[in-house]
């Protein structure tokens, strides 16, 4: 480490400390001279406030949580969110829409041995969504669980009428019971990728801090933007989120950097350190935020749930 600059985690402790001072607006900066608090990138940043407790549930925003490359926190960044924000008192419904079943997994559902799963909700006109929900071990959160059947609706839907909205068709019923949907979807950019994207109004985008991780992530805007052009003109990015980012390499930094040169503010504050809990809290299938509830992780991904609220990205 250098200079007497202080540490992404004490940045983070520091921030969480800010998050309870009295203040009016959600996006109110930060004055620099009285906390020195900056984001990786160097922008002031905003106080991001825990937000308020809501009387009434709904209509629910839909977030597709994307990027074609495998591994890059995607289930654990839709997790954790879904986590954070029932904390908060919102309500969220998780779609695992990945055949690989691991948001199923992680809120404490077998994938095997499903009666029922989102496979079905899209493939059967007779299958109603009360049918698949299950509430997850979360409180406040429940799920469409999914498992390996949902690998062969990706050829399945190629023959349905209007093949890339049946998500969002199935989704329509339960819209004012959530303030949240969130959508884990899988490591591609086929039909069901598609359909996350058109039943979607945002996506976040988690960018593993990683060079190779840079170039996969052009095919990905180039695909929000022909989604929005020809099937869902609302879809906007909500934000990127740089994952696994380690501070003390000048990697991390530069790439983060580029990032802020190609997203400008539609680059997050928000940044998710690597480390071994995530890993340890998958294999405990539970989130960090309920696994290691003070840890940097935890503090970090209740932080991103308060600037996806500030940024309209949920109520
Ligand atoms: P994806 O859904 O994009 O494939 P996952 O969320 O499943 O990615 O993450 C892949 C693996 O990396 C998992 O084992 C997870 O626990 C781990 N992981 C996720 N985020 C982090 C992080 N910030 N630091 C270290 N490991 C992480
Ligand atoms: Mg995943």
């Amino acid at each position: 480490m250098n200079s007497g600059a202080p540490s992404y985690t004490e940045e983070i402790d520091q921030l969480e400390t800010l998050f309870n001072a009295p203040d009016t607006g959600y996006l109110q900066a930060v004055p620099e001279a009285a906390t020195g608090a900056r984001d990786v990138v160097g922008r002031v940043m905003p106080v991001f406030k825990k937000p308020p407790r809501i009387e009434s549930h709904g209509p629910a925003r839909v977030v597709a949580v994307c990027n074609q490359k495998g591994g890059v926190g995607k289930t654990t960044t839709t997790v954790s969110v879904a986590a954070s924000l029932a904390e908060y008192g919102r309500r969220v419904l998780l779609v695992d829409f990945d055949p690989q079943g691991a948001a199923t997994v992680a809120v404490g559902i077998s994938p095997h041995d499903l009666e029922l799963s989102v496979y079905n909700l899209l493939m059967d006109r007779s299958i109603q969504i009360p049918d698949v929900l299950r509430p997850s071990a979360i409180e406040g959160v429940d799920i469409l669980p999914a498992n390996i059947d949902l690998s062969a609706a990706e050829v399945q839907l190629v023959g349905e009428v209007a093949r890339e909205s049946v998500l969002a068709r199935a989704l329509r019923p339960v819209l004012n019971q959530y303030d949240l949907i969130l959508i884990d979807c899988q490591p591609s950019l086929g039909l069901l990728t598609v359909n996350a994207l058109t039943a979607a109004q945002g996506v976040l985008i988690p960018l593993e801090c990683e060079f190779l991780a840079l170039r996969a992530v052009g095919l990905l805007t180039e695909t929000i933007a022909k989604v929005e052009e020809r099937l869902n003109p609302e879809l906007r990015i909500d934000g990127v989120l740089p994952t696994m980012y380690d501070a003390r390499t000048l990697h991390s930094r530069e790439v983060v950097q580029r990032v802020f040169e190609a997203f400008g503010d539609n680059l997050l504050h928000t940044v998710i350190g690597r480390t071994i809990k995530f890993p340890d809290a998958s294999v405990a299938a539970k989130p960090i935020t309920q696994f290691a509830p003070n840890h940097p992780g935890a503090t970090a991904y209740r932080q991103l749930a308060r600037e996806l609220v500030a940024r309209g990205a949920c109520r």
